[in-house]
């Protein structure tokens, strides 16, 4: 009788560790279920640009792909590995080399969704000669990615340089891909100006949310060196390169925005919203998030008006319009009605919310329902003045005090510059 328990005592045992085990890989199944359902209801199904597609009869499930994404974009659901949170796949690319059996593709768009992709040969130079993109905006992400574009753009750039009053190069953009590439025109010595239509460097960068840990690995920067970058924060990347551009004392001119690039006999005039400037070459180093839409409206060009929340405790006891109906309009309407004392009304010119997370809407709710935040449907602002802003709702004028106007309505994508410059683009439809 007692050799019975021998050998029932181990089997219980193991029962148990795959019972619990099992039960373990059901809750991750429920959760990434969970996530894929919510990314279905709010509509936030196609990536955004490079992403994976996972062939489920290759697949494994494995989990490699899993442990490797630092977005958590991918889930295993019922033993396969399935982009669960397609909105926040970045395009790193982790997941493909990490799957052991070779399941997964990496692709631009969506057969829904086309994405713009520009030609560039291996100089970084487009079909149109003297016009250089270099960073996301040519479809591959990432910092690390971007900054070395941006080196090697400027080796092809410098040679051939501009002469006579030319500049050598203008740069666009002051994110990853526009920062090196203006370190790598300072060490040759190239005659350049560099552009930054926002108030401060990083790019995307900047806008990620605060504390964001960044996934990125050392990069080789002209006049620096090997910068150890690994994981560090939004915040210390951002102060690293604030850091490098004072140590080298790099110039950039904040707030110039490109508006056209027109050919000239040799080279190229750029004009901004500030001045002209005639150059042999342009890199564009814009990225793919484009230019903030703006409203159009009397009294924009007032400080008081700004086009992303960096902030919100800024805000505190004061009286905010935000203006937009997509997720970020939401996200910045509920964080600044959160703070102590401040009133906030969000004006959205459609007549209901469309595609936005149902987290999102639940908390536009409560906030509602708290008293902290009024919505306005179906209205327009008509006019900002310094104390106060002029609304337009269903054809009545409506006036209300204001001390800040964020406005989050989407933004103009680089691809229309692009095609005026004469720069092929190709639509991809997932595909390589
Ligand atoms: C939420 C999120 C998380 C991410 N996390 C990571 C991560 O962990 N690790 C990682 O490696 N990558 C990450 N990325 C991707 C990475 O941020 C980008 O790939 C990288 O910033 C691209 O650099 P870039 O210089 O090409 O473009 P951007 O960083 O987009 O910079 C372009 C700059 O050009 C400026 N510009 C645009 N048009 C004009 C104009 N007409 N005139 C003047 N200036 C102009 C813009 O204002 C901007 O500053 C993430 C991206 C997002 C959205
Ligand atoms: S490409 Fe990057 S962000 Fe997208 S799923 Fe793969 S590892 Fe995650």
């Amino acid at each position: 009788m007692k050799e019975i328990y021998y050998y029932l005592l181990p089997i219980a045992f193991i029962l148990f560790v795959m019972y619990t085990y099992w039960q373990g890989k059901q809750r991750r199944y429920e959760a990434a279920k969970q996530v894929l359902d919510e990314a279905i209801q709010a509509g936030l199904t196609e990536p955004s640009c490079l992403h994976p597609v996972i062939d489920p009869i290759v697949c494994c499930g494995s989990g490699a792909c899993v442990r490797v994404c630092p977005e958590n974009a991918i889930g295993i659901i019922n033993h396969k590995a399935v982009l669960i949170n397609p909105a926040h796949c970045i395009g790193h690319g982790a997941c493909a080399p990490a799957c052991p059996v070779g399941a997964i593709k990496l692709v631009f768009g969506t057969e829904r969704r086309g994405v713009e992709i520009p030609h560039v040969k291996p100089s970084f130079e487009t079909n149109v000669p003297g016009i250089y993109i270099a960073g996301e905006l040519g479809g591959m992400g990432l910092v690390r990615k971007a900054a070395e574009q941006g080196r090697q753009a400027i080796e092809s750039i410098a040679k051939n340089r501009g002469s006579g009053k030319q500049l050598d190069v203008v740069i666009v953009g002051a994110g990853p891909a526009g920062l090196a590439a203006t370190l790598g025109a300072m060490e040759k010595k190239l005659r350049s100006v560099t552009f930054e239509q926002e108030d401060s460097l990083g790019g995307t960068v900047y806008h990620y949310p605060r504390n964001k840990i960044v996934m990125t690995q050392p990069v080789v920067l002209p006049l620096v060196g090997k910068a150890k970058l690994g994981e560090i924060t939004k915040e210390d990347l951002l102060a690293f390169w604030h850091r490098i551009v004072e140590r080298v004392g790099m110039k950039i001119n904040f707030n110039e925005r490109v508006e056209r690039v027109t050919a000239t006999s040799g080279g190229y005039l750029v004009k901004s919203n500030k001045a002209e400037y005639l150059t042999r070459n342009v890199l564009l180093a814009i990225g793919r998030r484009g230019t903030p839409r703006k409203l159009g409206v009397p009294g924009e060009e007032s400080p008081k008006v700004v086009y992303r929340l960096v902030d919100p405790e800024q805000y505190q006891g004061r009286k905010i319009l935000v203006v937009g109906g997509g997720d970020s309009a939401i996200e910045a309407a509920v964080a600044t009605s959160e703070q102590p004392g401040t009133t906030v009304t969000l004006s959205y010119r459609g007549d209901a919310f469309g595609r936005i997370k149902q987290k999102n809407r639940d908390r536009l709710a409560a906030a509602e329902r708290d008293g902290k935040l009024t919505v306005l449907l179906s209205s327009n602002v008509a006019k900002i003045e310094k104390d106060h802003v002029h609304l337009d709702k269903d054809g009545e004028a409506i006036c209300f005090e204001n001390h800040g106007v964020i406005v989050c309505a989407g933004g103009i994508l680089p691809m229309g510059m692009l095609k005026d410059m004469g720069i092929q683009v190709e639509t991809k439809y997932g595909t390589d």
